[in-house]
């Protein structure tokens, strides 16, 4: 269960527990075993987004109105997607110039590729794998009682029939976020008349309501400020645009609001056997617009779901970066193609390898002091250790294992106390 800080450093200093990682700091009760401990439930909230993804571990606390989370732990996982779309693309070029370099042209025959039902890309599995993994660890060591995820960007279902919903659903705050995310997705995030990305946007009814125009999905769109006020009383077809006011009939199909990524990662999950809650970013945006709380991912990943609050103490972010485990490559190149060095065959030197967390205390020399982080190995034992190069093996000791990711703190959000 997790703990605070007071509470750890005490038990660690009566040795009722051992440290059994550094990065998340988690611990290890030697006195107690979890069938005789009270535990609470705790929920694993996650917002999945192409580049990070915000993690928040929370308690669930049910009050009158509704349930409230505290915070226990947040993080973002930052992804490498972009890296490795680019490596496969240099692989494929050296294939592709080592099949034809030295032959004439000669056309393909026929495409007898196939791809497996369920195929993704190799940085959307990455990203996919990445949270997978996250989901794993941190169901080891916490007793995670259930998994909120932000499956869709909006509510479809929900949209078309507002009024079978509920009292949270009928024409409020709530309807408006799902109706603007829908809006954006189904209009492409550009004002519909110029084109225009880079302005604010702002929705627009297509038959004005001064002439009898709805509010409903099928009457409105996207447009900047001064195309919208252009248009002025007129409908989207005297405006010039046929095109835009018969599109608008056509509601956006359910596939859209989620993208694949999303629809692998609930059905991995779920598989995992914890329940899975999925939500809509239009909720997300709701309730952290409500609760007057900045946009970042880790506090996107705890307002997610059906929330009447969110409560911490300045807890900390962890930041963790996906780094991989080293390369199969072995050869060094310089920037135009030759080779200029070789890397070591064998991935430890004195039982250190690249990417361990690592404590270095130099006794004396440029660098005296302590250097704790990352360590890059060379077969001659002079090492780097976080941005310090030329460390002797012998003053380094082995915190943590690598594990493909790198971790760092950032500072703590401010969240309303906890009562
Ligand atoms: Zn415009």
């Amino acid at each position: 269960m997790p703990c605070t800080e007071k509470r750890a450093r005490l038990l660690l200093r009566q040795a009722r527990a051992v440290v059994h990682r550094r990065a998340p700091f988690t611990i290890r009760l030697k006195d107690r075993s979890v069938a005789d401990s009270a535990l609470q439930p705790v929920v694993l909230k996650l917002d999945p987004g192409s580049k990070t993804t915000g993690v928040a571990l929370a308690r669930a606390a049910d009050t009158p109105d509704g349930s409230v989370h505290h915070a226990l732990h947040l993080a973002e996982i930052t992804h490498k997607g972009a890296l490795i779309a680019e490596r496969m693309r240099k692989r494929a070029q050296a294939r592709q110039r080592r099949r034809t370099a030295n032959l004439r042209y000669r056309a393909p025959r026929f495409d007898n590729r196939r791809r497996s039902a369920g195929w993704l890309t190799p940085s959307m599995r990455s990203r996919l794998d990445n949270l997978l993994t996250w989901a794993r660890r941190y169901g080891r060591w916490a007793p995670i009682h259930s998994i909120e995820l932000e499956h869709v960007r909006f509510d479809t279902q929900l949209l078309q029939n507002p009024e079978i919903s509920g009292a949270a659903y009928q024409r409020g705050d709530l309807y408006d976020y799902e109706l603007w995310h829908y809006l954006l997705e189904k209009w492409g995030r550009a004002c519909v008349y110029c084109g225009a990305t880079n302005l604010p946007l702002e929705r627009d009814h297509i038959i004005p309501r001064s002439r009898g125009g709805s509010d409903r999905a099928s009457n409105l769109t996207v447009a900047c400020r001064r195309c919208n006020q252009d248009k002025g009383d007129r409908t989207a077809s005297e405006y010039g645009y046929p095109e835009v006011q018969a599109r608008a009939r056509v509601p956006l199909a359910d596939v859209a609001a989620v993208n694949t990524l999303r629809w692998a990662l609930r059905n991995r999950l779920q598989a995992l056997g914890i329940t899975v809650g999925c939500w809509s970013g239009g909720r997300t945006h709701w309730n952290r617009v409500r609760f007057g709380l900045p946009k970042t991912h880790a506090i996107d990943a705890l307002c997610v779901g059906q929330l009447v609050g969110v409560r911490g103490d300045d807890v900390p972010v962890l930041g963790v970066r996906a780094m991989g485990r080293g390369a199969y490559c072995r050869t060094r190149y310089t920037r135009y193609g030759f080779p200029r060095g070789y890397l070591l065959r064998q991935k430890h030197v004195h039982g250190f390898a690249t990417g361990d967390l690592v404590r270095a205390e130099l006794p004396a020399g440029k660098h005296a002091g302590v250097h704790i982080g990352r360590v890059a190995v060379r077969a001659s034992g002079s090492f780097r250790v976080g941005t310090v190069d030329g460390i002797s093996w012998r003053h380094c000791r082995l915190l943590q294992r690598a594990d493909g990711y790198e971790y760092a703190w950032k500072g703590g959000v401010a969240l309303p106390p906890q009562p």
